[in-house]
């Protein structure tokens, strides 16, 4: 059984690697989309895709599934989406989400969703990471120490809060 998992991780957290560790208990092979892969250097979208792609491979290299990492582009048209996710990555069998709106639209395209326990929702969100980075606070404790290696090696605190600022 081939999984999906799709997010944007803006960075990938420690609660991103909890689901792909509860994914690989019941699935052969993972498969993790990267949303919005084309926004970067916005406060809400500070990564590259290329940067999350590194990311997110380094901190699964121990993962006992084999993962594909692959970048989604977005369509901007919610009814055609899953269509066009199918069209982006490898077949897939189930979708895992706990996102409302991303499980609606594969529930409609008759594809099953399953939804992962939350890991620590309260403290850990790519929110949460990103506004700890913005004002120095403890963001490394969030995050897998591969995706904090790359975080650092591309000076990623500082472009993130420099493009935070504003220019009045
Ligand atoms: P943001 O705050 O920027 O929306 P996020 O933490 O929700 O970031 P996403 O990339 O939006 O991360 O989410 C990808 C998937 O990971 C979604 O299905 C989301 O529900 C799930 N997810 C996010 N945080 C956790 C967590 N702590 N435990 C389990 N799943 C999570
Ligand atoms: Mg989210």
């Amino acid at each position: 059984m081939r999984g999906l998992y799709i997010g944007r991780f803006q960075p990938f957290h420690d609660g991103h690697k909890a689901v792909a560790e509860y994914i690989a208990e019941e699935a052969d092979e993972l498969i993790v989309g990267i949303g919005s892969p084309q926004i970067s250097h916005e406060p809400q979208h500070p990564f590259t895709a290329g940067e999350r792609i590194l990311m997110i491979t380094r901190s699964l290299a121990d993962l006992k599934i084999p993962c594909y990492v692959l970048p989604v582009t977005d369509v901007n048209r919610n009814a055609i989406w899953v269509s066009h996710v199918k069209s982006m990555v490898p077949k897939f069998d189930v979708v895992y989400s706990s996102n409302p709106q991303v499980i609606r639209l594969f529930e409609e395209a008759g594809i099953e969703v399953r939804s992962p326990p939350m890991y620590e929702r309260g403290r850990i969100s790519g929110t949460e990471v990103r506004e700890r980075m913005t004002n120095g606070g403890n963001w490394e404790e969030l995050v897998p120490k591969e995706a904090a290696e790359v975080i650092l090696s591309i000076d990623g605190i500082r472009r993130l809060q420099q493009i935070s600022q504003s220019d009045e």
